[in-house]
């Protein structure tokens, strides 16, 4: 049986949660301070979609988001993208548009979700849900709203990418 394998790369500004989401995703754990495995560089999980099998490597950067200085090898062959923006850090937010024009440059359109991470904190909200949901919409992708903390919608992002990717 022919096995669907999937390079999805995880972009947005540093601290928005995106090592965590990785490793909540493909480990089942979370900690507070997440430090990437030297020389690993992505992790994966296998899922079934319609009847298939995904296999899917999640991308994570090692902190070079923050000096933009994220390497064309970590965007090449990706075949869908996770842009994740946090509820209580407003310029990751207004970073959210020039992330997705980034990851179109390297990689063209692709499959994207525009995830809004750390709904466990709402209520440090700095974010209002219709500006989020705005966003998305001029983006053109799913918004999906997630807590990585609590495992809150943290497994339909990557349901939702993979279901995208099989129906090209
Ligand atoms: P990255 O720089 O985008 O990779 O972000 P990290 O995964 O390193 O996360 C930055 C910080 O946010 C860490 O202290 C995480 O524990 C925390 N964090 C990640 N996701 C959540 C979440 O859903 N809720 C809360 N409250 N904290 C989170
Ligand atoms: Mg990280």
């Amino acid at each position: 049986e022919l096995e669907v394998a999937l390079k999805v790369v995880i972009v947005g500004n540093g601290g928005v949660g995106k090592s965590s989401m990785i490793q909540r995703y493909c480990k089942g754990t979370f900690t507070k301070d997440y430090k990437k495995t030297i020389g690993v560089d992505f992790l994966e999980r296998q899922i079934e979609v319609d009847g298939e099998e995904v296999r899917l490597m999640l991308w994570d950067t090692a902190g070079q988001e923050e000096f933009d200085a994220i390497t064309k090898a970590y965007y090449r062959g990706a075949q869908a993208c996770v842009l994740a923006f946090s509820t209580t850090d407003r310029d990751s937010f207004e970073a959210a548009h020039s992330w997705k024009l980034k990851v179109e440059n390297e990689c063209g359109e692709i499959p994207t979700v525009i995830v809004q991470n750390k709904i466990d904190l709402m209520d440090q909200s700095v974010v209002n849900p219709e500006e989020a949901d705005l966003l998305a919409r001029a983006l053109g992708c799913r918004l999906l709203r997630t807590s990585v903390k609590e495992d809150v919608n943290v497994a339909a992002v990557f349901r939702h990418l993979a279901a995208r990717c099989l129906a090209e």
